[in-house]
């Protein structure tokens, strides 16, 4: 049987109303299903694989470390490779980032980065900042104060009533904004906007704001103007908030350096990572703190208080250093800043098509806006579901798209990403491009 689907077996799938075909193999940018059909992984599943699917190396270090020593509870002991792995990490990391704490997911790194802030703000004898600040449209995950920061009204859909309210900044979004990104004195563009917030909220009273430095799936791979987060960076320092980059997505070398922070040369408080940091070989996500806020911790409680059985993981940590070690070796970081200009040079073909809106992103992290009208910029009715009709024609097309909807009003809008694994080929590149066009015929 080629697919399987809910009702059938036993799974409680993520989709409940199609049929998934049962995949057996990957292998580099290619995923093999069980009947014979093969995919062109364009987005590493949802911006995870990047070192490609089937790497040895790393597959080796899971093994090897499971069968050394597979669990330890990081409040008991401490071990070689979280030890290795964060001298590693504080060595890439922007700033005086230095202090590696260790989690599952990207939702669980952002749940932790924020209670950090907020513990911090009371150790420190600031127990009247508890506001958190941050950008729409912005997306953080889905656990309760994750989804509370995220700027996607469709993930909060029943969950009201369980959520704290996060004041909403409009993100610097250049397709959608009046000044199309060009100027810089628009509030939005210039952060300005987010100064007026936290002084409307009370400066006294806002713990951190927090942001994705490149736009993920809810603005699509938008990158904002040069001087946006050296102006975040001041305006955070001039009332006292702690500002949380989140680069669950965007970090890991996607858009060609390690943090897509470093050509805005800004040092943020606190930074998240996640997805690509093991390659996607198991799940571990990070908080990277500076020793200035880990020093207050230290001399007042004496721990985060964010308990979690698997913190600190040893696999999963000697999964991430094989995975640092695979990207120093094959000198990926440079191959994505390389093979990210030639995709963006790729795609510039599906700007004449009369739905394509817009072709962005850095890297190799790229986002197609798919809109009714180009020259008003007017989204697709959200009933249309023209990104998931895409995605789907771009899975019976042999290549797997992320789709993502909402961001042009909170309910329409109809964006494409493509996230490939940092091993892609020219010929790849342009086999996705390719395989793109014949899906956009479908809309
Ligand atoms: N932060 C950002 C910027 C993300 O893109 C995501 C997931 O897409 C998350 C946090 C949540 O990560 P996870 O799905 O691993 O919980």
């Amino acid at each position: 049987m080629a697919t399987r689907g809910y009702p059938e077996g036993h799974v409680f799938y993520r989709t409940l109303t199609r049929a998934l075909p049962l995949a057996t193999r990957g292998e580099g940018c290619w995923i093999h299903g069980e009947d014979g059909r093969s995919w062109l992984d364009a987005v590493g599943g949802a911006f995870v694989a990047s070192l490609g699917h089937g790497n040895a190396h790393v597959a080796r270090a899971i093994g090897d470390q499971a069968g050394t020593l597979a669990y330890l509870n990081g409040t008991q002991f401490t071990h070689a490779p979280v030890e290795k792995l964060s001298a590693e990490l504080a060595r890439r990391a922007p700033g005086d980032l230095s202090h590696c704490y260790y989690l599952g997911s990207g939702s669980e790194a952002v749940e932790a980065a924020l209670k950090l802030a907020r513990q911090y703000w009371v150790e420190s004898g600031h127990s009247e900042k508890t506001k958190v600040l941050s950008l729409a449209p912005g997306y953080h995950g889905n656990t309760m104060l994750a989804l509370s920061a995220s700027g996607r009204p469709r993930y909060q859909t029943f969950f009201h009533s369980w959520l704290v309210s996060v004041p909403r900044v409009p993100a610097p979004y250049p397709y959608r904004c009046e000044c199309a990104g060009q100027s810089a004195e628009c509030p939005v563009c210039s952060g300005a906007a987010l100064e007026r917030a936290i002084v409307d909220e009370g400066s006294g009273t806002v713990a951190a704001f927090i942001a994705e430095p490149v736009g993920g799936s809810s603005t699509g791979a938008s990158v904002p103007r040069t001087e946006y987060w050296r102006n975040v960076r001041e305006i955070c320092d001039r009332h006292g908030v702690l500002w949380i980059a989140d680069e669950v997505l965007s970090g890991a070398g996607r858009t060609g350096t390690w943090s897509a922070l470093e050509p805005y040369d800004a040092v943020p408080d606190i930074l998240t990572m996640g997805k690509g940091i093991t390659g996607g070989y198991v799940p571990l996500s990070v908080v990277i703190a500076p020793q200035r806020i880990v020093d207050v911790i230290a001399g007042g409680s004496g721990s985060l208080l964010h308990a979690q059985t698997f913190s600190h993981h040893p696999v999963a940590c000697a999964a991430a250093l094989a995975t640092l070690e695979e990207i120093d070796r094959q000198e990926l970081l440079p191959r994505v800043a390389r093979m990210g200009t030639l995709l963006h040079e790729r795609l510039k073909v599906l700007s004449t098509h009369m739905h394509v809106g817009d072709v962005r992103g850095r890297g190799l992290l790229a986002g197609i806006e798919l809109v009714a009208n180009t020259a008003t910029r007017q989204p697709f009715a959200r009933s249309e579901k023209v990104a998931e009709k895409f995605a789907q024609a771009a899975f019976d097309a042999g290549l797997v798209v992320w789709p993502n909807t909402g961001h042009a009003n909170g309910v329409d809008g109809d964006l494409v990403m493509l996230a490939p694994p940092f091993i892609v080929s020219e010929s790849e590149i342009d086999e996705i491009v390719r395989r793109f066009q014949k899906a956009l015929s479908a809309i």
